[in-house]
């Protein structure tokens, strides 16, 4: 058998959990075969210490190179210090599709038959970052303000790509989620622009929109009868947790966020402080971003191979990690997948 030629990723171990986590899929991917050269670089609070920069230069020189990266997480001080690295990246990239999958693994009898896709708006709405604070009297901070901005053609290529996502991968509905009753300027213009678009596909993908407070409840209620919702960044980033909360939690739901120039695969979840360091952490999700990452650039027969050996080593539940009721380390469970994948 001839070896595909091998293909450059921007690795970022990230922080807290981050570096084991990659680790172990690295380890993982090797395992499988994958044939990548995996340039190692820093982001976020390991950058701040080796750098002074939690991005360096070095680092979006390498994407904008590779076009590709892996990325752990990157831990975001809270309220003040440095804006988020991750909505950084996805400016600068201009990641404008965040495609975060949940689909029930382990059953526990709740939701066993949960399959959805979330496409969430990635650069705009309410993370769009344009927040000041107006001064009155001697406060400083007496009024905060953070404005939505939904462009026609921001929403537009988001809820596009969901359509595309469905057509490609054989999803046969889509469920547009907005606030439109109330936000009738930002959100409307989502809903209008998502009904057009919905229209275009009329016959090959069927559709819906949904209210974001409805849609939570239902999720809850009936996950069974979604398929892929596309929704604005905040309703998309908030409503995406409660999926991975689905199906077992924030250590199994991986996210790729795609642009034109460049795609960055990582998992949902955030650095998880209370459990760095023990060698605990569950690999699961950095894993099946890698696996998204080979579906990417056409490798998805591999990434398919990957998935069947961490459900099989999941649904067993000999050797899986604390969050998800073993006692398995990152170590043990890696080992694990990599046995299935060899069996
Ligand atoms: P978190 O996702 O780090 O942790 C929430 C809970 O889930 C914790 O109890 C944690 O132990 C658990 N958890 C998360 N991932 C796990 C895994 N793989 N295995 C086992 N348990 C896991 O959320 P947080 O505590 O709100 O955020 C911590 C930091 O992460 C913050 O600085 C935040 O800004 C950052 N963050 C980064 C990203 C990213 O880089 N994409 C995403 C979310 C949060």
């Amino acid at each position: 058998m001839t070896k595909a030629k091998a293909l450059e990723v921007t690795l970022i171990p990230g922080d807290g959990i981050g570096p084991s986590i990659t680790d172990a899929t690295v380890r993982l991917l090797e395992a499988a075969g994958a044939t990548i050269t995996w340039d190692r670089q820093l982001a976020g609070m390991a950058a701040v210490t080796a750098h002074g920069d939690p991005i360096p230069d070095t680092t979006l020189a390498s994407i904008r190179r590779t076009r590709l990266a892996l990325k752990g997480p990157l831990e975001t001080p809270v309220g003040e210090g440095f804006r988020s690295i991750n909505v950084a990246l996805r400016k600068e990239f201009d990641l404008y599709a965040n495609v975060r999958p949940a689909k029930s693994v382990l059953t526990n009898g709740r939701f066993d038959n949960v399959d959805i896709v979330i496409v969430r708006e990635n650069t705009e709405g309410l993370y769009i970052g344009i927040e000041h604070y107006v001064k009155v009297g001697d406060d400083p901070r007496a009024v905060a303000q953070s404005s939505a901005v939904i462009t026609r053609f921001g929403a537009e290529r988001a809820i596009r790509y969901a359509f595309e996502y469905a057509l490609t991968n054989g999803r046969k509905k889509v469920t547009i989620v907005h606030k439109a009753n109330i936000l009738k300027y930002s959100q409307g213009l989502f809903l209008d622009v998502g009904r057009k678009i919905a229209k275009e596909y009329e016959g090959r993908v069927q559709s819906e929109d949904k209210i974001v407070d409805a849609c939570a409840m239902e999720l809850v209620m009936r996950p069974e009868r979604f398929d892929v919702i596309v929704t604005t960044n905040l309703f998309g980033d908030i409503l995406s947790d409660l999926t991975s909360g689905l199906v077992g939690g924030l250590g199994l739901t991986p996210g790729a966020n795609i642009g034109k120039d460049a795609a960055i695969f990582e998992a949902v979840h955030g650095t998880a402080p209370d459990i760095a360091g023990k060698g605990i952490a569950n690999p699961t999700a950095v894993m099946l971003g890698a696996c998204q990452l080979l579906d990417h650039v056409g490798e998805g027969k591999r990434a398919t191979t990957i998935r069947g050996a961490i459900e099989a080593t999941l649904r067993e539940r000999k050797t899986v990690t604390g969050d998800v009721g073993g006692t398995a380390t990152t170590e043990q469970y890696t080992d694990a997948v990599i046995a299935r994948l060899k069996a």
